[in-house]
């Protein structure tokens, strides 16, 4: 039997850029790439001249468009970028992206070894094993690569014991296909007010570290800083710091929030599809979790958990409209959700209300969705899928003087 590969991209009948304006109808998603940009020039500031920022843009850019903000961030100050698979990295490269690529995610094949060689794609190594399939693919291919090596100090999730730093170096040293590109680690704790963890973790690297030295051995690029750490203190910061979510706007945890002023830079709109009154005691969307008090005017508006709202949201969230919060009611369904219009009932279908952003002088964050659907901003970033669009608006952040208070 012969399996028919599922086209990827089906030509469309309608054109394509008809189609983009007909899913403007329902929701999108805005990218402020005014906001990114300075986001990434108030780390930038923040860090020492000789401190490497590398822009962590994994999962599309944590919902953001990875191509897009790849180009606004190393035009704002960084260097480098991180992304967790082959494919993310593909297609920075294939968008004209010629900064320096660390995959943070682990490869196990030669056909991956391939890959990556073939698009500079540079890996981390998490054994020696992955360090020998790495040299013999790159022998093969005749070419050499930057690695680097990483180390679990305590996050217990990809890294060699720190305690085998040494040995691991001098494997690496060993093979000349593999150009040893960095040594690093990552925090597991680093968001917590309680430091001790983050404390072990870095003595542990400070003093596989000093291992290195002791052996005589070059010491390579250091990096374990994420947004927290970095915005923590100072002394993580070493060659480089690995940067994801404060680029977006958003504080790792409200105790780390008092050292940048960062952007929220996405914003999630929808349109109203339907507006209606329902009588006092009607209960409304799916098993009836929402039962009207009185009266009430109601919009449907034309988003839903498959486009990346927690339907654990549901009754727990609100909507902005011209500076005014219209709270949610019912259970957020697949496509649609309900508004009480109370206090808006000129709302009309086609109007635009917005579920994360700005409107007037109220905002609702990545943060307060967190809180309420008891997760983290990281989650609910990268949650918006490619059913919404995604469109670049361009706040004008220049004229703002970036403070850095530290
Ligand atoms: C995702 C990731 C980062 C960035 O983390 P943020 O908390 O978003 O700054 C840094 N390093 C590694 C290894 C990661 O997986």
């Amino acid at each position: 039997m012969t399996v028919k590969p599922i086209d990827p991209q089906p030509t469309p009948r309608w054109p394509a850029r008809r189609l983009e304006q007909l899913s403007y109808q329902r929701a999108w998603v805005e990218v402020d790439q005014g906001a990114i940009a300075a986001n990434t020039r108030q780390i930038r500031q923040f860090l020492a001249p000789s401190c490497e920022l590398m822009a962590v843009v994994k999962a599309d850019a944590y919902g953001h468009g990875a191509v897009a903000i790849a180009s606004t961030v190393l035009g704002a100050g960084a260097t480098a970028l991180g992304v967790a698979t082959i494919p993310e990295g593909v297609r920075l490269r294939e968008a004209g992206i010629t900064a320096p690529i660390l995959l943070l995610g682990s490869i196990h094949s030669p056909d991956e070894v391939q890959a990556i060689a073939h698009w500079q794609i540079q890996p981390s190594l998490s054994t020696p094993k992955q360090a020998l399939i790495c040299a013999e693919a790159l022998d093969r291919l005749g070419q050499s690569l930057p690695v680097h090596l990483k180390l679990d100090t305590g996050m217990s999730r990809l890294g060699a014991p720190w305690q085998t730093a040494v040995e691991f170096l001098q494997l690496v040293h060993g093979l000349p296909s593999l150009q040893l590109a960095s040594l690093y680690s990552h925090f597991a704790t680093a968001d917590s007010p309680d430091r001790a963890p983050l404390q072990q973790q870095h003595a542990a690297f400070e003093q596989a570290i000093a291992q290195i030295q002791a052996e005589g051995l070059p010491v390579p690029k250091l990096h374990i800083a994420n947004s927290a750490a970095t915005l923590l203190d100072s002394s993580l910061h070493y060659d480089q710091v690995r940067v994801g979510l404060a680029l977006y706007g958003l504080y790792p945890a409200p105790h780390l929030g008092d050292r940048l002023s960062l952007y929220p830079a996405l914003s999630v709109k929808a349109r109203v599809t339907h507006v209606t009154t329902l009588p006092a005691g009607q209960g409304v969307s799916y098993g009836h979790r929402y039962v009207t008090q009185r009266e009430t005017p109601i919009a449907v508006v034309g988003i839903g958990y498959a486009d990346g709202v927690p339907r654990a949201l549901s009754n727990q969230m609100e909507v902005l409209y011209r500076g005014q919060r219209l709270p949610q009611i019912g259970a957020i369904t697949m496509d649609q959700m309900m508004i009480d219009i109370s206090a808006m009932p000129q709302l009309a279908p086609g109007d635009v209300v917005t579920l994360l952003g700005r409107s007037g002088s109220e905002q609702i964050t990545a943060d307060d969705w967190a809180d309420r659907a008891n997760t983290i901003s990281w989650e609910i970033l990268c949650g918006f899928k490619d059913r919404l669009p995604r469109f670049a608006v361009a706040a004008d952040w220049s004229s703002n003087q970036v403070t850095v208070r530290s």
